[in-house]
């Protein structure tokens, strides 16, 4: 499998339902962002569907097994040149998944019901699903309550505590964790990293490997991102004062900025060689005449914005509590003040974010 790393006892898990070949109707892919959920769901699928993968997966008589595809035969590259009608990647273009959304781009389900025309099953993979919005949610939870022959819904999210309970329970989960720094450094390390990028990778990811990759796209986020972190880190060593504290601020939402606009290219399809893009996330050709909404729309933008202040916030956590570990509690409750007004910079500018997605979802005429 291409640009994944760890999560073993999760993918085990999924290999043996692939071996069995009874599959529940919903799979639930949770655990935090950046580690790779919605590629593994991907994967499960192209295992499954594979023409050289079938079999009960334990005989051990073809030469793929477990969550393998062989990448070549018409159902991997159905699959991989998104040209299936039977397999549909849905993630959201805004801060909510609508009903809407899925009707226009996906023909809302209905597909669910009918039997798969190419591949062995009828797959719906939803990306942060925990943003479907209250019609679609219902809608689902139908579709769950009687759920269609050969057809799976794999759903992935960071934050299932935001699901319906009723599809919670109708679900069946599977739980993905970080792993810890020092094996995300090597195999960023094996790829090709230099020890420095993939030391500062793996650390600042929280031995999340996606994460790590994506703060790997940009040759000067990485850099840009420590020395920051080391400006922060030796205000906190000295006496905080507060002359240092605006640059210290703008150098932050300087520094978020950067990473929203890494988020943004990524989201684009502007991705360096080796980066690996789903194929339901590749940006559309663009047709000839029809100008059609940008691969990035302002309300999305505004989502990867909130996005990198949060992964801002984490690193000023993190930074603290590398320091408090190195310097012992003395260190903690000397920064704590200088801690509270950086994050309480960074939180106004999330908080005015947040304003507005909820002005947004309160009024969607008002995006009109
Ligand atoms: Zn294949």
């Amino acid at each position: 499998m291409p640009q994944f790393h760890g999560n073993d006892v999760a993918l085990s898990f999924l290999s043996r339902l692939t071996a069995r070949g009874a599959l529940p109707s919903t799979l639930l892919l949770s655990g935090p962002g950046g580690l790779g959920k919605a590629l593994a769901g991907y994967s499960f699928v192209k295992s499954l569907v594979c023409e050289k993968n079938r079999g009960d997966g334990s005989s051990g008589d073809g030469e793929l097994r477990g969550m393998e595809a062989c990448g070549e035969c018409a159902n991997c590259r159905a699959l991989e040149t998104a040209s299936s009608a039977d397999f549909v990647g849905i993630r959201p273009k805004t801060a909510k998944l609508t009903l809407k959304h899925v009707r226009e781009e996906h023909n809302s389900f209905r597909e669910a019901y009918l039997y798969p025309a190419q591949l062995p099953y009828r797959f719906f993979l939803l990306e942060e699903c925990h943003a479907m919005s209250e019609d679609l949610s219902n809608t689902m939870l139908k579709l769950l309550e009687e759920p269609p022959e050969r057809t799976l819904f794999i759903l992935v999210t960071d934050r299932p505590s935001l699901l319906l309970p009723t599809i919670l329970s109708r679900s069946l989960k599977v739980r993905f964790l970080p792993e810890s720094a020092e094996s995300v450094q090597a195999w960023l390390a094996a790829q090709g990293a230099s020890e420095t990028s993939a030391a500062n990778a793996a650390f600042f990811s929280q031995g999340r490997p996606g994460l790590a990759q994506t703060l790997l796209a940009d040759d000067d986020l990485l850099p840009k991102l420590a020395g920051t972190m080391s400006r922060f880190a030796g205000m906190l060593k000295k006496r905080p004062e507060a002359r240092g504290l605006v640059p210290l601020g703008e150098a932050l939402l300087a520094l978020a900025d950067m990473v929203r606009d890494t988020l943004v290219r990524i989201e684009e399809g502007e991705v360096p060689d080796g980066y690996y893009l789903l194929p339901w996330r590749r940006p559309r050709p663009v047709v000839e005449g029809d100008d059609g909404a940008p691969a990035v729309t302002s309300e999305r933008r505004r989502e990867l914005s909130r996005d990198a202040l949060q992964l801002v916030l984490d690193w000023l956590r993190l930074t603290l509590w590398r320091l408090e570990r190195e310097g012992g509690p003395a260190y903690a409750a000397r920064s704590a003040p200088l801690f509270d007004r950086a994050t309480s910079f960074l939180d106004v500018n999330l908080r005015e974010e947040q304003v507005v997605d909820y002005v947004l979802a309160k009024l969607p005429d008002a995006r009109m």
